[in-house]
């Protein structure tokens, strides 16, 4: 057996499913071609392989193969969506509304084009992360451009009500940009039902590799204008320029196909793996859940540990599990989430907090090794500060 912590950080990325390697491998060396190279079967090669990801990834969110863009990947996606939308729009109008619970690959480009003149409201969110669809409706006005709300949250999980957002914004001609980089092939999506018409995704959330990504852009009804954020050569429809990168893009299709064909039964097998793991640790008491009980990722997580300091939690569980901890690392300060602080937790909470991401390889024992070492680690810590103070 391994003695590296046992990996339980699926919403931080996931590893290189080796089928999806196994798929990627010629596009590395023999099939090298440039997919815009229109001259001879090289490049042919490489862009029918594009053009048969590009479907698959399509049909997985039911939009057409033409409404795909490849990106590096979701904080690209979004940053395309947002200020590109802004930038074609801004003659229209110039607010915009997204969450505070939103990724900061959301937040940031929009306090970005605050500072160019837009206005954005920052909806709250209701104790259990999810917005609130009254406070939405009262957020339009008539110079809002476009709504930006989260598929399924990073942190804790929680899943928005799409369908009515993306409603409520038809209903206004208001466009409806959502983040699903956790939602790809753990939920169904659907960008007509949904009435989405733009859509960030990700392959390295789904064991596809780092580094490639897609936004969805819809054609018609509306046919959505964006002012590209990277210009030379015209690829993607002239939205995002740059030679394709055929392996990564198969990649991302494998990925992608096998998330598709396994969802049902994988999310099932989480969601009992999930629950196993809240039941032992909730056996501890003055534990506490982040996020909606049931409108959650399967394989998400998320637990505020009272009675204990949450960098020597950390610490404690990291020879044994690799898990991210309720505070992140921005320009060097150490700062509790922005997500939990917008659930309303204290401060302290929201530092001594776990998120658990549970993914395709961790077995049932995984589960009850990582249950127990919490346990043990969380009860030496309590045990130590009922001493001192
Ligand atoms: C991981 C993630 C991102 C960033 O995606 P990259 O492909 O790593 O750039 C953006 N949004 C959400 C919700 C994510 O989970």
């Amino acid at each position: 057996m391994s003695d590296r912590p046992i990996y339980l950080d699926a919403n931080a990325t996931t590893p290189l499913d080796r089928r999806v390697l196994e798929a990627m491998l010629p596009y590395l060396t023999e099939q090298f071609g440039n997919p815009a190279s229109i001259n001879h079967v090289y490049g042919w090669e490489a862009e029918a392989a594009v053009q048969q990801a590009r479907k698959i990834i399509a049909e997985a969110i039911g939009a057409r193969p033409e409404e795909i863009i490849f990106t590096s990947g979701a904080t690209e996606s979004d940053n395309l969506a947002v200020k590109g939308v802004a930038e074609a729009y801004f003659a229209k109008g110039r607010h915009l509304i997204t969450v505070e619970t939103e990724h900061n690959a959301v937040l940031d480009p929009c306090h970005y084009l605050k500072e160019l003149g837009f206005e954005v409201t920052f909806l709250p969110v209701e104790p259990d992360g999810l917005i609130n669809l009254e406070t939405l409706e009262k957020a339009f006005r008539p110079d809002t451009i476009l709504v930006s709300v989260m598929a399924a949250n990073n942190e804790i999980g929680v899943l928005q009500p799409l369908a009515e957002i993306g409603e409520l914004c038809r209903d206004r001609g208001v466009l409806f940009h959502t983040d699903a980089a956790q939602a790809l092939g753990k939920i169904p999506l659907d960008v007509d039902e949904m009435n989405v018409d733009l859509m960030s995704l990700t392959a390295h959330k789904i064991y596809g590799p780092k580094g490639i990504g897609a936004l969805y852009v819809r054609r018609r009804d509306p046919r959505v204008k964006l002012a590209a954020q990277i210009h030379g050569g015209g690829h993607e429809r002239g939205m995002r320029s740059g030679t394709l990168s055929t392996p990564l893009i198969v990649g991302f299709g494998a990925a992608v196909k096998l998330a598709l064909s396994e969802m049902e039964a994988e999310g099932k097998r989480q969601e009992k793996l999930r629950d196993r793991l809240w039941d032992k640790l909730s056996t501890l008491g003055d534990v506490r859940l982040n996020g909606h009980p049931t409108r959650r990722l399967p394989g998400n997580l998320n637990v505020s540990v009272a009675g204990v300091d949450g960098q020597a939690l950390l610490l404690g569980l990291q020879p044994a599990i690799a898990v991210s901890s309720g505070s992140a690392c921005t320009s060097a300060k150490i700062e509790p989430s922005h997500v939990l602080r917008a659930l309303g937790l204290p401060e302290t909470l929201a530092y001594a907090s776990l998120r658990f991401g549970i993914g395709r390889f961790n077995t049932e024992a995984e589960i009850d090794r990582a249950a127990e070492q919490a346990i043990a680690t969380i009860e030496a810590l309590r045990k130590v500060k009922g001493q001192t103070s």
